[in-house]
């Protein structure tokens, strides 16, 4: 759906995977992933292993994503980094994860501030939405969508929206093996557009790329793939295997290539 009709492969290591098993792994993903210009490949790694992947990843091949940042440019904040700090090293930041949401007890105002920091200092923003279990229940999907949306979007101009993928990341599917239905996706990735042409217009709302995330395998990859507004995943668990992530990124380019012919 989104431009070009590419695919966008994320993969977020979370906090696993020191300096030297990072490097490792890279050498090895390096080695299994062909590159395709149907296929946009990210890798996230912990902030620690970021500046040295940095310089050993071939940039062709893979982008490299922040997993977080911290939306004013320097000071006095003990322990953050920020997106000016980062600026050069990665194309890509995760923004409101929902581990930064629910352990981290990020609101909506903190995610906004962090996509307003991503944008200026030129670092494309995953912006993550997505439900609990017991919002799921209550039948309030969609509502909580929409307000994570909303307040994560507040003051994105149509131009920059260009540069933002919203990541569709149902907080019951993290992690859990309980990936939702193809259906379940269908029928958010229908409501976000709905919800985007709503604050930027029909173009922006076929446009803007959108992906899923929630444990995504090799097994479940190829039916969410057939979802036309599906552009990619967001995979946790999965990405640290490489030779499982770099099947599910064959699947994605097949996927891609289909619908370009
Ligand atoms: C994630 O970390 O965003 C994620 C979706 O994890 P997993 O694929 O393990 O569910």
């Amino acid at each position: 759906m989104a431009k070009e009709n590419k695919k966008l492969i994320v993969g977020n290591w979370k906090m696993n995977l020191n300096m030297h098993e990072a490097s490792l792994y890279l050498h090895k993903l390096s080695g299994l992933v062909k590159t395709h210009r149907t296929v946009d490949v990210v890798l996230a790694p912990t902030m620690l292993t970021l500046q040295s992947l940095s310089l050993q990843v071939n940039y062709r091949q893979f982008k490299l994503a922040a997993q977080d940042l911290y939306w004013r440019d320097h000071g006095a904040f003990t322990g953050e980094v920020s997106a000016s700090q980062l600026r050069g090293v990665v194309q890509y930041a995760i923004v409101g994860h929902s581990e930064r949401r629910h352990i981290f007890h990020e609101s909506d105002k903190d995610t906004r501030n962090k996509v307003q920091a991503a944008i200026r200092n030129g670092i494309s923003p995953i912006l993550c939405i997505g439900e609990t279990a017991a919002e799921r229940a209550m039948n309030e999907t969609i509502h909580v969508l929409h307000d994570q949306l909303v307040g994560g979007l507040a003051n994105v101009t149509s131009e920059e929206l260009n540069e933002i993928t919203i990541a569709y990341e149902p907080v019951w599917a993290i992690g859990t093996g309980n990936n939702a239905t193809s259906e379940d996706v269908r029928v958010v990735e229908k409501a976000i557009r709905s919800q985007i042409r709503h604050l930027y217009g029909k173009t922006a709302a076929e446009t803007v790329r959108i992906l899923y995330g929630g444990s995504v395998n090799k097994d479940n990859a190829a039916d969410y793939l057939t979802i036309p507004g599906i552009d990619g995943f967001l995979i946790g668990g999965a990405s640290l295997d490489a030779t499982v992530f770099s099947d599910i990124i064959e699947k994605a380019h097949k996927a891609a290539s289909a619908v370009m012919k």
